[in-house]
Parts: C-alpha cells; sequence; structure tokens
C-alpha cells in the first residue's frame, strides 16, 4: 500500500512543503492558515485519515489543527468542548459521549434493580433501548393498578355524594366572635 509520504514525494506542489512553518507553528492564527491552504490539497483525505489513524497531536493535517482538537476527542470532556464551540462532536467525542450516558443508565439501573426494580428502572430500560426487565415491569403494572384502583374509589365517592340528597354541601354556621360573652368587672 503507497503510504501518505511516499504519495507527498510524488505530488509536486503541495502547500504544505511549499510554505512548511504555519504547518506546525506555535501560533493558532498560522496555523489557521495553514488548515485553509490545506482545502486545496489534493491529498487532503489520505493527509486527515493518516493523522487520525496514527494519533498526530501536532500540526496541521488534512486540513485539521491536531494540535488544537484532538488532545481531548474521544473523551467526554472533547465532546463538551465540540458542544461549547457549537459544533458538531465528531466521531470519537460522540461515541465517548454515548458511552459515559450509558454507563450512568447502567449504573442507576443497578440501583433501581437493588431496591427490586421500579418504574424509573422501567423508563431507563427503555432508554437504553431494551425490553424491560420483570422486576420494572412489574412495577409499571403495580403502578398502572394502583392508579386505576384510586380512579375507581374516586368514581364511588362522587357516585356516594350524588345518591345523599340534593348533593349540596352542608354549610355550618361559623362562630359569631360577638356573641361571645364579656367577662364582668368586679
Ligand atoms: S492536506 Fe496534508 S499533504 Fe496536503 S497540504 Fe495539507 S498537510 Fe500537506
Ligand atoms: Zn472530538
Ligand atoms: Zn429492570
Amino acid at each position: 500500500m503507497t503510504s501518505l509520504h511516499d504519495l507527498m514525494n510524488r505530488t509536486p506542489g503541495l502547500p504544505c512543503r511549499l510554505d512548511p512553518d504555519a504547518w506546525f507553528s506555535d501560533f493558532t492564527l498560522d496555523r489557521r492558515y495553514a488548515a485553509r491552504q490545506c482545502g486545496a490539497c489534493p491529498l487532503l483525505l489520505a493527509c486527515r485519515l493518516y493523522a487520525l489513524e496514527s494519533g498526530q497531536r501536532w500540526g496541521v493535517w488534512g486540513g485539521v489543527d491536531m494540535t488544537a482538537v484532538p488532545t481531548y476527542c474521544g473523551t467526554e470532556r472533547g465532546y463538551r468542548m465540540h458542544v461549547r464551540d457549537g459544533e458538531a462532536a465528531c466521531e470519537p467525542c460522540t461515541d465517548a459521549h454515548a458511552a459515559l450516558v450509558e454507563k450512568r443508565r447502567r449504573e442507576q439501573l443497578a440501583q433501581e434493580h437493588a431496591a427490586g426494580g421500579s418504574v424509573r428502572g422501567y423508563e431507563v430500560h427503555r432508554r437504553l433501548g431494551e425490553p424491560a426487565c420483570a422486576a420494572c415491569l412489574a412495577a409499571v403494572r403495580e403502578q398502572s393498578a394502583q392508579s386505576r384502583r384510586a380512579r375507581a374509589q374516586r368514581g364511588r365517592g362522587r357516585a356516594r355524594s350524588a345518591s345523599s340528597g340534593s348533593g349540596s354541601a352542608v354549610v355550618l354556621p361559623s362562630p359569631q366572635t360577638g356573641a361571645h360573652a364579656l367577662p364582668v368587672a368586679s
């Protein structure tokens, strides 16, 4: 298989060969300039792929400033940096974030199971895209049965009050404060 090095040697006029300093400059603005120059390079994709696969951590490769971005790529921190910058997260960061979310859900699920299964556990199963376990399913069924019983009880209560006469509430007279006997001075 042809290496990137061979490809570069065979391709005349590569931007990074004409003005190499900017590609590995300490200054972000220089590297941004270099990344823009890569846009005209026929090896852009091969170069980027090589840098990602070989884990380059410095300089501009295939239009990507590996110095600035990938330090945290593939981690939750990297994912948050993408979000903070208002850009779509790269694949390694998306995977890292998804793995963390799943890990947290599994931890929560373990707690719900330790407590014997729950409605919340059922929801977590659902978010994990898996069928609920028997214990969580039983908790959901029990909750539904409880709601049905409560509804039925409310219905019976309404029926009882409707059948006890006019149905209007009995208003008890409130005590008249002025009616209290005042203590007589001796
Ligand atoms: S894409 Fe790679 S080979 Fe092409 S100019 Fe940029 S750094 Fe050089
Ligand atoms: Zn990333
Ligand atoms: Zn469960």
